[in-house]
């Protein structure tokens, strides 16, 4: 009998799932993907994008590619899921599914911080990444501050990457007035979950750099004309150029399903992905995966891929009544761009207990090079 599999989002998961389930069933069960964009981004590239070293047609590519290989692709935004039916209604249609993927990621918000999105770019996104290296460019002088609006974020690496290319830009330039780059960050130190070596290994870069870095700074308001954003610990920062990163929440339609946990994001089973529903898998961002730690797993493409296929195999093998089972092991890896063309890269177990097992490789120009290679890989492989 032909099922057919919903899968809703074409970022990171939902790309991964729909090609790896394509790879494995027949043609004749069909294969459905949803999203609101037209193209699919490679976020890690932002990165780059920010200080000019891509374009935005560099780092993306449409969806629609998918189709050539016989997988549908629905341009719409998802109106309601309904997941003990497995339907999803979008453009005023209603799909029914024998199995639903949800893959929908995290929604961006800033609208909580008063004077945020007024005063600052956020890299975050493809039209926050574009105004943020426009202004970049037009910087002069004065103090750049990369903040971090919330403790808890995508890729929890990324803002302080950021600070570290902007500050190797900025100084490639040779700017004639002064300058300086800070971190402002609601969290405690760089990447929590990793463990206070990786956090300390960090700080050592940032410092190594010249960057100023104020932790468990939470802010609750920015004053867009008088450039100065408020912290809850009373303290008040300057800034001619605000780079920051939203607070994230699950996306409103998944809230709107009743599919969150007392989270905020969809429980599901660690190592299948399952969710509470029969037949309806949640994977990647829009998921929060508890750690014997007390934090949660970090949201990040690498773990969004390997989920995507430890669901795709499971679902093909439920269909086809044959083949492996396979689980998410809660491994991944993640490159930490520095500036000056080196990267250093960070491996982790993450299902270890009682803490999660990290090792970090130095900085170099391989591994810059390394990053470039998966890049060009992720979107000739994929699309
Ligand atoms: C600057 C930056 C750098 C990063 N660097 C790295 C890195 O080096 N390594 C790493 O592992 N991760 C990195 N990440 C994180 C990584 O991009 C995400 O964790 C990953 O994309 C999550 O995949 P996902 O499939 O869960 O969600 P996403 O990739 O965000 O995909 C969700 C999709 O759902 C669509 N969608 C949402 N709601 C709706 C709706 N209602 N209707 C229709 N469509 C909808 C969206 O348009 C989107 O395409 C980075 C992220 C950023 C922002």
């Amino acid at each position: 009998m032909p099922t057919t599999t919903l899968i809703l989002g074409g970022g990171v998961g939902g790309v991964v799932a729909a090609h790896t389930l394509r790879g494995k069933l027949p043609a004749a069960h069909r294969i459905v993907l949803f999203d609101r964009a037209r193209d699919h981004l490679f976020a890690p590239s932002l990165l780059w994008l920010l200080v000019g070293d891509r374009t935005p047609e560099q780092i993306v590519r449409p969806l629609d590619r998918l189709q050539r290989k016989g997988i549908e692709v629905v341009h719409a935004d998802i109106d309601a899921i309904d997941p003990a039916a497995r339907t999803v209604t979008a453009a005023g249609q209603t799909w029914h599914g024998d199995h639903l993927i949800v893959a929908l990621g995290a929604q961006l918000d800033a609208s909580g911080c008063p004077g945020l999105a007024e005063a600052g770019h956020t890299f975050y996104t493809l039209d926050g990444a574009r105004q943020a290296r426009d202004a970049v460019r037009a910087f002069r002088g004065g103090r750049v501050v990369v903040l971090t609006a919330a403790p808890a974020y995508k890729c929890p690496v990324a803002p302080y990457e950021a600070a570290m290319l902007v500050e190797a830009h900025l100084r490639a330039r040779k700017l004639a007035a002064p300058w300086q780059v800070d971190v402002y960050a609601a969290e405690a130190a760089p990447m929590g979950v990793a463990g206070p070596a990786a956090g300390a290994a960090v700080c050592e870069m940032l410092a190594g750099k010249g960057i100023g870095y104020f932790p468990q700074h939470q802010v609750t308001a920015v004053e867009s004309t008088a450039r100065s954003i408020r912290f809850e610990n009373g303290a008040v920062a300057d800034f001619d150029l605000l780079l920051y990163v939203p607070p994230h929440r699950a996306p409103a339609v998944v809230r709107a399903a009743g599919m969150c946990a007392d989270s905020g994001w969809i429980a599901v089973d660690r190592l299948t992905l399952a969710t509470r529903w029969p037949g309806v898998w949640a994977l990647g961002d829009v998921t929060s995966i508890p750690l014997a730690l007390g934090k949660p797993l970090p949201k990040a493409g690498v773990f969004a891929h390997g989920q995507a296929d430890a669901v795709a195999t499971n679902l093909a093998r439920a269909v086809l009544g044959k083949g492996k089972a396979a689980v998410f092991d809660g491994t991944g890896e993640c490159f930490i761009e520095t500036g000056d063309g080196r990267a250093a890269l960070g491996r982790g177990k993450f299902f270890a207990e009682p803490l999660p097992e990290m090792t970090l490789h130095e900085p170099s120009h391989a591994l810059h090079l390394a990053k470039v290679v998966f890049e060009k890989g992720w979107l000739r492989r994929w699309f």
